[in-house]
């Protein structure tokens, strides 16, 4: 079997806002076999800048776009094609775009490899578990009102831990508190909750607000309260602060990883359409429990995100949680046709072969920017 082609697909829905939500406007991977198979992925990227890594043509050496280093080879071998297409891009690549747009390449190969053997990728891999424990991932609203009702709703919904980011988070230490207050009060102790600062500080503020958070709140975890590039800022950070601090969204490769471990992350988050791929996230995932840390992917995009994570959670050691996307963004929740739902707090992994996904082509169309 040979790969035929690889096509990037950028998706987009008419209004897209300014805000951190990676379910408005998403690249997605399309290869096709020489045997008929077609295999999906997605990358949590600028798609247009993504686009163009994939659909650059065969230049001098070490310089190539990845499309053109891809026609032609074997798609059953998803480790080797990563490494030709990471060799092949060496020169603008290594880290950033050409990774980002390798990552949605590694998912298709691998979907691809799944429907070869007619298995889900979990059931190739050694499965260990049909579903996985979810939290409900949103935005800080603006008001403690909203914060209170939000919460209820999420445990009305049945999720048993929820997390709010970015948003109006960060600037404010009463308005932090306070919202938060409505938060940790409608959560209960049924409902765990975590906070993503969303690189809101320096480490200095990070210190001092870190400590009172977690001196005041029960939470899980503390994310990016620092700039992806403070390592020093995160390792005095983990040294005065107990609570578990979580980072990674935006890292690619296994490096910044091990990075992030050796300044005392003990949450690492890759995102599978970012990072590398399944083969560089399974990789993280064994850094992460080799150094006694927990290993949750970010995944905030479409239905091919959460289902190769998904695929990838199922057969790890520990799987703590999945991040869940509550957007009601229509690429979010129309193009997998059998987009993972959590109910009760858990998501099933998808029983189908590949990813387990069915994408839905007309959904491509409707929203394909041409
Ligand atoms: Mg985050």
């Amino acid at each position: 079997m040979r790969i035929a082609e690889v096509e990037a697909l950028h998706l987009r829905i008419p209004e897209v806002q300014e805000i951190a939500d990676g379910t408005q406007d998403v690249l997605v991977v399309r290869v096709r076999t020489d045997e008929g198979l077609v295999g999906y992925g997605e990358v949590s990227s600028a798609p247009t800048v993504v686009k163009a890594a994939i659909e650059a043509p065969r230049s001098a050496a070490r310089r190539h776009g990845l499309a053109a280093v891809m026609v032609g080879t074997d798609p059953l071998d998803p480790p080797a094609r990563w490494q030709e297409m990471y060799d092949a891009s060496r020169w603008y690549g290594r880290r950033g775009v050409a990774i980002h747009a390798m990552s949605g390449i590694d998912l298709a190969l691998w979907d691809i490899v799944g429907k070869a053997a007619g298995k889900p990728l979990a059931g190739l891999w050694g499965q260990r578990r049909a579903r996985v424990r979810a939290y409900a991932s949103t935005l800080f609203p603006d008001t403690a009102e909203e914060a209170e009702r939000i919460t209820q709703d999420f445990a009305a919904q049945g999720f048993t831990a929820v997390k709010f980011g970015w948003g109006s988070f960060g600037h404010d230490l009463e308005h932090d508190h306070a919202i938060l207050d409505a938060i940790v009060a409608a959560a209960g102790d049924q409902v765990e909750v975590m906070v993503d600062a969303g690189l809101a500080w320096t480490a200095d503020e990070a210190i001092r607000r870190a400590k009172l958070l977690f001196e005041r709140y029960p939470i899980t975890w503390l994310e990016e309260p620092l700039k992806e590039d403070d390592l020093d800022g995160y390792r005095r950070l983990t040294k005065e602060v107990d609570g578990r601090i979580a980072a990674g969204e935006s890292d690619s490769t296994i490096y910044p990883f091990r990075d992030l471990l050796d300044r005392g992350v003990r949450v690492l988050q890759p995102d599978v359409g970012r990072a590398g791929g399944l083969t560089t996230c399974r990789q993280i995932g064994d850094l992460a429990r080799e150094r006694g840390a927990w290993c949750v992917p970010h995944c905030f995009s479409t239905g091919i995100n959460l289902a190769a994570s998904l695929q990838w959670m199922a057969v790890v050691p520990d799987a703590p949680f999945i991040e869940y996307s509550v957007r009601s963004s229509p690429l979010r929740n129309r193009l997998v046709r059998n987009v993972p739902i959590a109910v009760n707090g858990w998501v099933d992994v998808p029983t189908g072969p590949g990813l387990g996904i069915e994408v839905d082509e007309a959904v491509i169309d409707e929203f394909r920017v041409i």
